[in-house]
């Protein structure tokens, strides 16, 4: 692991050392105490009025000495509290945030409530999720209006959902707890079983997408009977001495089949290992008998399927949003002061003026900077590509061509501008 940036260090022995010696368990069994003593000393006196003077006057040593231990043992949260407070103000004196002059969020309060409510959901933290969005249904948020949206009104039915209080989250959840569900048995129980079926049933949508997901699976539920490790119920109770390479091979020809025309080149490998099954991990098809990332890679190709199959990204909107506007953030106010050293203003509103360094997993969409003018194509503005093949942007092909046969700006071809297709990324 990388080192974590300079100051960040003694932040994170703060949280260690917080962690440490400043847990609450020590202060919660001392008022557990006191509410026990107070308890005892009631129920002797209800069970005899005439013994209240006594056991009152005993009560209180005990008590004031129960007391004084929850008191003493509350110091090291404060001041752990106090130290961790201290170096967080340290690490970030001089980074103030950015302020509210370019906010595009203000005018979609339900957005971002949809957003956090989606994510709980598949999180899998659904009793959150469902409190949340009460909360939200019985304090519908007040849409300001901001620079890019003056009159925020409520233009997508599930904004309405949300704020209207209709927002129906039990199919989803339903929904979300079945995946939960398939993906505990993945990476907990090492069962392939329930996601096996599940892919199965839906084997047409999946093949239409290019997923692999319902071989990937059963090719790991192979290797799994081949090891030895996992059962195939049918085959044990058919027969008990079944076990190993004899298992996989009837499991392989009972359910490779279907696989056969997309897959037979990896049907091949996996038949062909059983010719070793003596000394596999020697063999040229030992690598797929010793990938400890197998089980985490099909639990991530079943998330995506199942995501994509919801009309969902395969990882939270919101995680990503936040973990990229994190990374931007720095830039966003180095700029910012770079802007009032200048006077200079941000004029371009539905674009940043500056490249944030994302990694490459945060590229979603290719873009198209058109070579003549330098700019972004927008959907005004598409790419377009000549017959030659070479692409421009549509505003600088009516510039050049003036509507009559011009001459490409990047090789001798020409061309009509009525002959360029419109390209879409
Ligand atoms: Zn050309």
């Amino acid at each position: 692991m990388a080192p974590p940036p300079n100051g960040m260090q003694e932040l994170m022995e703060q949280v260690e050392l917080f962690e440490k010696t400043a847990n609450l368990s020590a202060s919660i069994n001392d008022v557990h105490n006191t509410i026990d003593l107070l308890t005892t000393a009631r129920a002797k006196i209800a069970a005899d009025p005439q013994t209240a003077p006594l056991t009152l006057a005993k009560l209180q040593d005990p008590l004031k000495k129960s007391l004084e231990a929850a008191q003493k043992d509350i110091k090291p949260i404060y001041s752990g509290l106090g130290k961790y407070g201290k170096a967080l103000d340290k690490r970030f004196k001089d980074k103030p945030l950015p302020t509210a002059e370019n906010d595009a969020l203000s005018s979609h309060p339900q957005l971002i409530n949809r957003a956090i409510a989606m994510h709980l959901l598949r999180e899998g933290e659904f009793s959150v999720a469902s409190t949340f969005i009460q909360e939200a249904n019985r304090h519908p948020p007040h849409a300001e209006p901001t620079l890019n949206t003056p009159n925020p009104y409520l233009n997508e039915s599930w904004e309405k959902d949300i704020a209207e209080g209709t927002f129906n989250s039990e199919k989803l959840q339903e929904q979300f707890a079945e995946m939960y569900h398939i993906l505990h048995e993945l990476r907990q129980e090492k069962n392939l079983g329930p996601a096996i079926e599940w892919a199965r049933a839906r084997s047409d949508i999946l093949e239409a997408r290019g997923s692999n997901l319902e071989f990937e699976l059963c090719r790991l539920q192979f290797v799994c009977l081949f090891s030895g490790h996992g059962t195939d119920g049918e085959d044990q109770l058919m027969d008990g001495t079944l076990h190993g390479p004899l298992q996989a091979w009837t499991y392989a020809r009972r359910e490779f089949g279907s696989f056969q025309r997309r897959y037979a080149k990896e049907v091949q490998k996996l038949m062909g290992a059983l010719a070793y099954h003596e000394n596999v991990p020697e063999s040229p098809y030992g690598n797929y008998f010793s990938n400890d990332t197998a089980w985490e890679e099909v639990a991530t190709s079943f998330t995506r399927e199942f995501c994509s199959l919801l009309g969902l990204s395969a990882d939270s909107p919101l995680y990503i949003a936040a973990t990229a506007g994190a990374i931007a953030l720095p830039h966003l106010l180095k700029l910012q002061s770079i802007m009032e050293k200048t006077r200079t203003e941000w004029t371009t509103q539905n674009e940043l003026p500056v490249e944030i360094p994302l990694p490459p997993s945060y590229h979603f969409h290719s873009i198209f900077v058109c070579p003549v003018s330098k700019e972004q194509s927008t959907d005004q503005n598409p790419p377009m590509m000549m017959p030659c093949g070479h692409v421009i942007a549509d505003e600088s092909l009516q510039r050049l061509s003036k509507g009559a046969r011009f001459k490409c700006p990047y090789c001798p071809s020409e061309s009509h501008p009525r002959d360029a297709k419109k390209v879409f990324l």
